[in-house]
C-alpha cells in the first residue's frame, strides 16, 4: 500500500520525540501514514550533543533535564532508560556579587524570597536593599496588564538590588535573555498571578511553593541526565525509529502549499509530498520556509541569542583553592565575562575520572555577544582569569572544549504567547495540517520540547483523522 508522508523537520528533540509519538500511534490505530524527519546537519541532536574525551563525558551543548516536569521522565520510562539515569551531586552553589562568592540564600525560588529569615542574614543584599525588597509586603499590585516585561514586575516589587544581585542571574541563565525584555507571561506566569492575588510575590510564594521536606539523608538532585550523557536519550530515540526515518544532510528549503497537502523542497532539489508537517527548527526559519505567507514574517524580528561554554579538563592538584559547591552564577554588576561555571566533576561526578576536575563556564551575556566569537585561546585564558579571581588554579587545562550557539537561544520577549497564537491562528486557516513546536514556542527546556512534542502529534492525528 502506498502510504502517504507526514514529514517532521529538523531533528533536535522536538523533531526526534515527534517522530517518535507519531510511529508509535501510526502502529497503534494502524494508519496508513509514513514519517520523514529532515535534519539539516549531519547528525541529530540539535541542542543535545555530548561528547567523550579521555574518560570525561562533556556536555556541549544542554547538560540535564529538569527532573519536575513530568514529559521529560514519562519518555526516558517509556524508552526503558530509566536505569541509565543519573541524578545531579547535591550542594552549595554561590552567586557571584561584585567579585564576592555568596552562599545561594535558602527559601528562595528562583531568586525571590520566600522565607524572611534566610534573607535577611544573606549578605548579598545590603540592609536598604533588604528594606526595599521587603516593601514587596506591602505594595499595591500593579494593574492587571496582558503582558510586561520581567525585569519591569520584580523591580517594581522588589527593587533593583535584589533583583541584579540575586534574582537577574538565576534568571536570565535559563533564557540566555535580558530580564528586562523577556516576557513575563511567556517565562514565569505565576508570578502575575501571585502579584495579582496575594498583591505580594512573597506571601504568594509562601502559599503556593511548598519547602522542602526536611530530611537527615541527603536529598535526590532536581536534575537527571544518563550514565553516557544526555546523548544517550537522542540515541535511543534514534534506535526506535523505523528505518528510513531520518534523513540528514538536508536543509529544507521551503515548503509549498499544494491542493493535496504540501511539497517540502530540500536544498538538493528533492521534493517530499506531504499531507501534514511538523515544523521544529528554530523561529528565524519559519518566514523563509513559508515565504508564500506573510503572517510568519513577524518571526524574522524576533531576536536569539548566543552563547559559548568553555569546558576544561584539569588535575584536581592543579585547583588549589578548592571550594566545596557545584558552581556559581555570575552578577551583571561583577567585572567578569563569564555568566556561569559549573564544577563538573562535583554535579556530575560519574562524568570525570577519578583525580581530575572538569570546569565548564559560559560567556555571552545579552550586551556582551562579541565574546561569543572570540579565537579560541583568547576565549580560554579569558576564562581562566575569570575564575582566577576567585579560586587559584596553577596549571594550564590539560585540554579544553570550547562550544559556540550563535543566534540559537530563542528570545521569549514581551508580547510572545500573542505573537505565537496569532501565527498559530493563521496557520490552521492558512496552512491546514501545519503544526509548529520545539524550543522558539512554549518552553526551552528538554521537557517543555518534548511535550510540545507530543501535543503536535496529537493534532496531526486528529487533523488526518477528520
Ligand atoms: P534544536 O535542538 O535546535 O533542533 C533543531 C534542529 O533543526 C537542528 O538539529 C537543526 O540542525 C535543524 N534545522 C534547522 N534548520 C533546518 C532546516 N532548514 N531544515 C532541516 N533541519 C533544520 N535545556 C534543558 O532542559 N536543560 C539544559 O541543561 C539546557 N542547557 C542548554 C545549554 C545550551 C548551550 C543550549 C544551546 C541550550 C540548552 N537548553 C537546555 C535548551 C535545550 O537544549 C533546547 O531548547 C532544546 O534542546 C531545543 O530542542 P529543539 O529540538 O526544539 O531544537
Amino acid at each position: 500500500m502506498n502510504k502517504q508522508t507526514i514529514v517532521i523537520i529538523g531533528g533536535g528533540i522536538t523533531g526526534l520525540s515527534a517522530a517518535y509519538y507519531l510511529q508509535k500511534a501510526i502502529r497503534e490505530k494502524d494508519l496508513p501514514y509514513q514519517v520523514r524527519l529532515v535534519e539539516a546537519s549531519s547528525r541529530v541532536g540539535g541542542k543535545i550533543n555530548t561528547l567523550k574525551r579521555d574518560g570525561f563525558i562533556i556536555e556541549r551543548g544542554a547538560d540535564s533535564m529538569i527532573a519536575r516536569k513530568k514529559p521529560g521522565v514519562k519518555l526516558v520510562e517509556e524508552l526503558g532508560l530509566k536505569d541509565e539515569m543519573i541524578r545531579n551531586g547535591t550542594g552549595q552553589s554561590y552567586i557571584l556579587v561584585q567579585g564576592k562568592l555568596h552562599k545561594m540564600p535558602k527559601g528562595a525560588f528562583m531568586g525571590v524570597p520566600k522565607q524572611i529569615g534566610p534573607f535577611l542574614r544573606s549578605g548579598l543584599v545590603s540592609p536598604t536593599g533588604k528594606i526595599r525588597a521587603l516593601l514587596d509586603l506591602v505594595k499595591a499590585k500593579g494593574p492587571e496588564q496582558p503582558d510586561q516585561s520581567l525585569g519591569s514586575l520584580l523591580r517594581r516589587r522588589f527593587g533593583n538590588e535584589l533583583v541584579d544581585n540575586e534574582i537577574e542571574p538565576l534568571l536570565s541563565g535559563i533564557y540566555s535573555g535580558d530580564i528586562d525584555e523577556m516576557s513575563l507571561m511567556a517565562t514565569f506566569p505565576n508570578f502575575y498571578q501571585l502579584e495579582q492575588k496575594y498583591g505580594s510575590l512573597i506571601k504568594g510564594l509562601k502559599q503556593t511553593v511548598p519547602n522542602p521536606p526536611k530530611t537527615t539523608g541527603k536529598t535526590p538532585g532536581a536534575f537527571f541526565s544518563f550514565k553516557d550523557g544526555l546523548q544517550t536519550i537522542v540515541d535511543k530515540l534514534v534506535e526506535k525509529l523505523d528505518e528510513n526515518t531520518i534523513l540528514l544532510d538536508s536543509i529544507v528549503d521551503h515548503i509549498e502549499k499544494k491542493d493535496t497537502g504540501y511539497h517540502v523542497l530540500l536544498d538538493s532539489g528533492d521534493v517530499i509530498k506531504a499531507v501534514s508537517v511538523i515544523t521544529t527548527t528554530p523561529h528565524q526559519t519559519l518566514p523563509k520556509m513559508f515565504s508564500q505567507f506573510n503572517f510568519l514574517k513577524p518571526f524574522d524580528d524576533v531576536p536569539a541569542s548566543s552563547v559559548a561554554n568553555v569546558a576544561m579538563a584539569f588535575d584536581q592538584s592543579a585547583i588549589k583553592q578548592d571550594i566545596d559547591g557545584t558552581g556559581f552564577v555570575v552578577s551583571r554588576n561583577s567585572d567578569f565575562r563569564i555568566t556561569a561555571c559549573t564544577w563538573t566533576h562535583k554535579k556530575w561526578p560519574s562524568c570525570t575520572p577519578e583525580g581530575k576536575a572538569l570546569i565548564r563556564c559560559y560567556v555571552g551575556r545579552p550586551h556582551d555577544q562579541e565574546v561569543v566569537d572570540l579565537p579560541d585561546e583568547e576565549l580560554v585564558q579569558l576564562v581562566l582569569n575569570d575564575l582566577n579571581k576567585t579560586m587559584n588554579i596553577t596549571a594550564e587545562p590539560e585540554f579544553s572544549v570550547i562550544s559556540r550557539w550563535k543566534n540559537i537561544m530563542p528570545q521569549y520577549t514581551v508580547g510572545h504567547i500573542e505573537r505565537i497564537e496569532k501565527a498559530r491562528q493563521e496557520a490552521s486557516e492558512q496552512l491546514p495540517g501545519v503544526y509548529f513546536a520545539g524550543s522558539s514556542f512554549e518552553g526551552v527546556g528538554i521537557p517543555d520540547c518534548i511535550d510540545q512534542a507530543e501535543k503536535a502529534v496529537h493534532q496531526v492525528i486528529d487533523f488526518l483523522q477528520t
